[in-house]
């Protein structure tokens, strides 16, 4: 039998409301008259600068840099929409930004693989049309999300990796630069102690700091970007969740727009950014409720989490580990950024 189009999503909505209806609120009302729906923004973003274990006692100045920088990064990519710039452009320009700040795992900054190089991962997803570029393993390009977007609207392929994505970065004019300009002191650091403690029988992941935006522009449209340096110590050629569409980043104008951080394994196994979208199609729930869903109940607990945006302008940030370097920013004037407190 063949349905009517419409037929699946409008019966979804009717068994939604319904099951609304069935809730605590269905009980007498106290007045009259339904709340009222918050109004839907004219635009909306969020960003992350990763997930993990991040310690609560780290230096006040410290802990200021990384508000700083969050803060930055977050008031570029609300400039973008608030001029009426598209999703795609502001999660692009946050990423950017962020993939040339040393505090975040991604771009200059990224973690050492075990060999001490550093292979970075990205990917973008428009949600007009899921159109949707990605990289990995890229070892010389200076800014791969420029890249990932690149692939998406200058080739017919959604994945390029290695050798031939960076041979695609030339035909693109991209910068290239010596994988050296990718090191800092502290990710050498973080390497040495990785690998002393693997050969103690102790490896556990810890912070690494990738970078993610969502965002909803005034046309309507959402966009989702991730860029990371992947995992400290991580073997050469693995590639996580960032830049796998579905796993890490996700955007469909239909349901939401989401970037995942934390154990790019874990996110690969649940296809979590997918999945926070297909909770939403399928069974009619709220962003907040999918993304809880999904990062409480589907991955397990200290795993990472994500942001996310949906097609109303409603803003999720659901973590489950210690804390989630974030921050969100909407048309009504909300403007915040955080690290552990929820
Ligand atoms: N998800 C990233 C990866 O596994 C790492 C992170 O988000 O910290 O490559």
């Amino acid at each position: 039998m063949k349905h009517h189009p419409l037929a699946f999503p409008a019966v979804l909505l009717l068994l939604s409301a319904c099951r609304a209806a069935e809730g605590p609120s269905a009980a007498p009302a106290a007045s009259p008259e339904p709340a009222a729906a918050a109004p839907r923004p004219e635009w909306a973003i969020a960003i992350h600068g990763g997930a993990g274990t991040i310690a609560r006692d780290k230096p006040p100045a410290e802990v200021k840099e990384y508000r700083d920088a969050l803060t930055a990064a977050l008031r570029k990519g609300s400039q973008v929409l608030a001029a009426g710039g598209t999703a795609l452009d502001a999660v692009e320009a946050v990423v950017v930004m962020m993939e040339d700040d040393a505090h975040f795992n991604a771009g200059k900054g990224a973690v050492y693989t075990r060999e001490g190089r550093h292979e970075l991962d990205a990917s973008i997803m428009d949600g007009r049309n899921r159109a949707a570029g990605a990289v990995g393993a890229v070892r010389t390009v200076r800014h791969p999300i420029l890249l990932a977007r690149g692939v998406m609207e200058r080739s017919p392929h959604v994945f390029l990796v290695e050798e031939g994505a960076e041979a695609f970065a030339d035909t693109l004019g991209l910068e290239r630069v010596e994988n050296s300009w990718f090191d800092t002191e502290r990710r050498r650091r973080e390497l040495d102690e990785e690998l002393a403690k693997e050969a103690r029988g102790e490896g556990e992941w810890q912070q690494h700091g990738t970078v993610g935006a969502v965002a909803l522009d005034r046309e309507g449209h959402l966009a989702a970007a991730t860029s990371t340096g992947g995992r400290t110590a991580k073997r050469f050629g693995r590639i996580g969740d960032t830049p796998v569409i579905g796993a890490g980043t996700w955007a469909d104008d239909a349901t939401c727009a989401v970037s995942g951080t934390g154990k790019g394994e874990q996110f690969l196994r649940h296809t979590v950014a997918v999945r926070i979208s297909d909770v939403m199609a399928y069974r009619g729930a709220s962003l907040q409720e999918a993304a809880e869903e999904v990062v409480h109940r589907v991955l397990a607990r200290g795993d990472g989490g994500v942001i996310a945006v949906g097609h109303d302008g409603s803003i999720a940030m659901v973590y489950n580990s210690d804390g989630m370097f974030r921050g969100a920013a909407d048309s009504g004037g909300r403007f915040e950024v955080a690290i552990w407190e929820r």
